[in-house]
């Protein structure tokens, strides 16, 4: 069986993290090296490498992920406007491969992004 990722080992508990939310289909923590003043990573806990590994049967966990990420919206009061991200793969700078949502804000964002 191939080695664990990071965000495996913080939801099997066996790292910690700071857990801002969690039931029992995802976890959200905040990023270890925020980019923002709010810097959370939402994760399923279903072990999907990447937005490529995604199929027709994970409809509604996507749309279980962003129902939660609306509630972490007004949790941490960014009403005024934020951005979710997805790296995918070499190019898009991802690097753990467990899919997972960056919600950043509490700052004006740049555009386009480096
Ligand atoms: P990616 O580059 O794959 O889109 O994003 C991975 C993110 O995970 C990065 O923003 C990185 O800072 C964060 N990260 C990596 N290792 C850890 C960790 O052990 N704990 C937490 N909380 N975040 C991590």
């Amino acid at each position: 069986m191939s080695e664990k990722t990071i965000f495996k080992r913080i939801i099997d508990k066996e790292i910690p993290a700071q857990i801002v939310y969690e039931d029992d289909l995802c976890m959200a923590f905040k990023d270890v090296h925020p980019q923002a003043p709010v810097h959370i990573l939402l994760i399923p806990k279903k072990e999907i490498a990447s937005t490529d590994q995604l199929t027709e049967a994970d409809t509604p966990l996507l749309g279980h992920l962003y129902g939660v990420l609306r509630q972490l919206v007004k949790e941490f009061n960014l009403q005024d406007g934020y951005r979710v991200v997805t790296n995918c793969g070499q190019n898009g700078g991802q690097t753990v491969y467990h899919l997972h949502f960056h919600l950043l804000g509490g700052r004006p964002l740049l555009w386009p992004p480096g």
